[in-house]
């Protein structure tokens, strides 16, 4: 039997924006637990719409292998994406504290190599949630990704120099706004 109901209990998947690439992952083995995070649907709803409402031919038809290596292919992606930028926003804490340290100790050369590094780390993060953006994830944009962050932030710190409590004081705050992000800048669909 296949229709849009069962027991007059209308079918969530039917009705769903998603329902071709759900029923091309149900075809092809992807894990229900996997296609239930991506397109927000229940995983027993899905169970029911492959057993219900999709014949064996139908299912035969979405079978393509090439198409099933995709899939997994992107989510793989995805998951080395989410490692590499979680690193990416460690490795920005870590080097802001290194810049400045060496503001701190007026060490002109080792500073201005932080701050290359700094420049790379965000050029790197920024290209990275580009290509998280075309996926399946939905991204928060968070201020401390901006370019201009960086620059204010520098600029910021230079002028507090004759007042060091001051400059102290305004680091502590800035470099405790960076070291959580690691949690919050990747929030999950
Ligand atoms: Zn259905």
């Amino acid at each position: 039997m296949t229709g849009e109901s069962t027991h007059g209990r209308r079918c969530t998947i039917c009705a769903h924006a998603d329902r071709a690439p759900i029923e091309l992952g149900l075809a092809n083995n992807v894990p229900v637990r996997m296609l239930a995070k991506r397109h927000g649907i229940s995983k027993e709803a899905a169970f029911r719409h492959r057993k219900n409402h999709m014949p064996t031919q139908l299912l035969a038809k979405l079978k393509t292998r090439g198409r099933s290596t995709e899939i997994d292919l992107e989510q793989l992606r995805i998951t080395e994406s989410e490692g590499l930028l979680q690193h990416l926003v460690a490795q920005r804490a870590r080097l802001y504290c290194l810049a400045d340290d060496a503001e701190d100790l007026k060490d002109i050369g080792n500073a201005a190599r932080v701050h290359g590094q700094l420049t790379r780390n965000l050029e790197l993060t920024g290209k990275l949630l580009g290509d998280l953006q075309t996926g399946n994830q939905t991204i928060t944009q968070n201020i401390l990704i901006a370019p201009q962050y960086h620059t204010m932030r520098t600029e910021m710190i230079r002028a507090l120099r004759p007042y060091p409590d001051a400059q102290r004081a305004v680091v502590a705050v800035l470099q405790a706004m960076e070291a959580p992000a690691i949690q919050g800048e990747v929030a999950h669909a």
